[in-house]
């Protein structure tokens, strides 16, 4: 029947109740309502999702959506059909009857937005069932996915290059909020996205102060940090073992902040009991592995904090990003001590990967180093990492309280002089 198509505006507005796109978002949908392919490379909480969701409500048929995580599809689907959109997904969690019905209500023109586990998309068989049906667009989303330089490389993604070539008047856009040079190009390349336009925002969360501080009693520092800074906020810490993670979170309780561990581990109810409660109390901390946080939108978490060595700046800059994303003054703090370099190096030594495996393990860590280490402005190393110039930005520890850098060589020359 005719009826006339609603414009991006009336969708943020009547459908999502916001008043304004943020930064690129309008540029980004624009692009996208037109028919062009995009690549967007936005961090943790910039709004990538409208990007790909206006457009699949604007233009005729289904949004596609390609998500690598079961539990963050479920989470997404629910968000949508709460403000009345069509969206369902389709993953190995549902039954027979399930996916039938979904895939009914496909075919007959009844979904907005389809969210589809990677695994799924790159088989034939999949492909050949949404033909049958009308697809507005296809959005990758955490493309970074395709990157075999990354710390979440999916094999499944490499296959989703193919569908410029099944589909090349359907619009694709690929979204992720790891944005080195590198990985870009590779999202690039490997999705077929060669005449895509690229929309790249400023990768700096000013909000965010960043610290580095030398780790000797992590659980004793932690709690002094918490205690002066950090009372009664929300806030995340962040470990690499479910042990630590336990010992932590006990240490903590009985110190008396309120927090709670997470890990995979537990139960899948007691996490989904845990995270529940962090979004909807005030002053939780969550002690985790990095299992946590993924899609986790909270807006007021004062601070991140890392008892262990991150192994990359990727995940280092995705965790803190958790930190502040209403824009409040926010801590990101991590305690670095020799003793997780010479134990990641072991790891990295002893770990089943090939030679290039180990030898990007071993890149990723290097360049944490290089953060944890250096005397100059840590947003400034951050962002160059990104590929992003910036001037010291008078907020972080070593812009606040240049360390001294002990110069040998006047010494030496007074030695000499003697
Ligand atoms: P990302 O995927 O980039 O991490 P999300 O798409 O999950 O970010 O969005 C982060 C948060 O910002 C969500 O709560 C979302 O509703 C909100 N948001 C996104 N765009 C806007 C906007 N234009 N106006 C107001 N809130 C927005
Ligand atoms: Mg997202
Ligand atoms: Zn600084």
């Amino acid at each position: 029947e005719a009826s006339t198509a609603p414009t991006a505006a009336d969708v943020l507005h009547s459908v999502f109740g916001f008043d304004s796109f943020r930064g690129e978002q309008q540029a980004i949908v624009d692009q996208v309502i037109a028919g062009g392919d995009a690549v967007v490379l936005m961090p943790t909480g910039g709004g990538k999702s409208l990007c790909y969701q206006v457009p699949s409500l604007v233009r005729d048929g289904t949004g596609i959506v390609v998500s690598p995580l079961i539990a963050l599809m479920q989470d997404q689907v629910d968000a949508l059909l709460a403000v009345g959109v069509r969206a369902a997904f389709l993953n190995s969690t549902q039954d027979a009857v399930e996916r039938d019905r979904v895939e009914q209500a496909y075919l007959a023109g009844q979904l907005d937005l389809l969210y589809v586990a990677p695994e799924r998309l790159s088989s034939e068989a999949t492909k050949r069932f949404l033909a049958n049906g009308k697809i507005a667009l296809f959005a990758i989303d955490e493309a970074h996915c395709v990157s075999q330089w990354g710390h979440d490389f999916r094999p499944d993604y490499l296959a989703l290059g193919e569908l410029a070539e099944r589909w090349p008047d359907v619009p694709r856009i690929a979204l992720t909020a790891t944005a080195t040079d590198a990985t870009h190009r590779e999202i690039t390349e490997r999705l077929h996205l060669q005449n895509a336009a690229h929309f790249v925002a400023s990768f700096d969360r000013p909000n965010i102060q960043y610290r580095i501080v030398p780790k000797n009693e992590p659980r004793k520092q932690l709690v002094d940090f918490i205690s002066k800074e950090g009372a009664g906020e929300a806030g995340i810490v962040y470990a690499l073992s479910r042990n630590t993670v336990e010992k932590t979170a006990a240490h903590l309780q009985a110190n008396g902040i309120h927090a709670l561990p997470y890990h995979a581990g537990l139960d899948a109810s007691v996490r989904q009991k845990t995270q529940a409660r962090f979004l909807r109390e005030d002053g939780i901390v969550i002690v985790a592995t990095i299992a946590f946080g993924m899609g986790i939108d909270k807006p007021d978490v004062r601070f991140v904090a890392h008892i262990d060595l991150p192994k990359s700046v990727e995940g280092y800059y995705q965790e803190t990003g958790r930190a502040g994303r209403d824009g409040e003054p926010s801590i990101a703090w991590l305690a670095y001590g020799l003793q997780d370099v010479v134990q990641q190096r072991r790891m990295i030594d002893e770990s089943p990967g090939d030679l290039a495996h180990r030898r990007r393990m071993s890149a990723h860590l290097d360049a944490m180093l290089a953060l944890c280490e250096t005397v100059e402005c840590r947003r400034t190393n951050l962002l160059s990492y990104f590929g992003q110039p910036s001037e010291p930005c008078g907020n972080c520890d070593t812009c606040l309280d240049p360390p001294q850098v002990w110069d040998g060589t006047i010494p030496a020359q007074k030695l000499l002089s003697t």
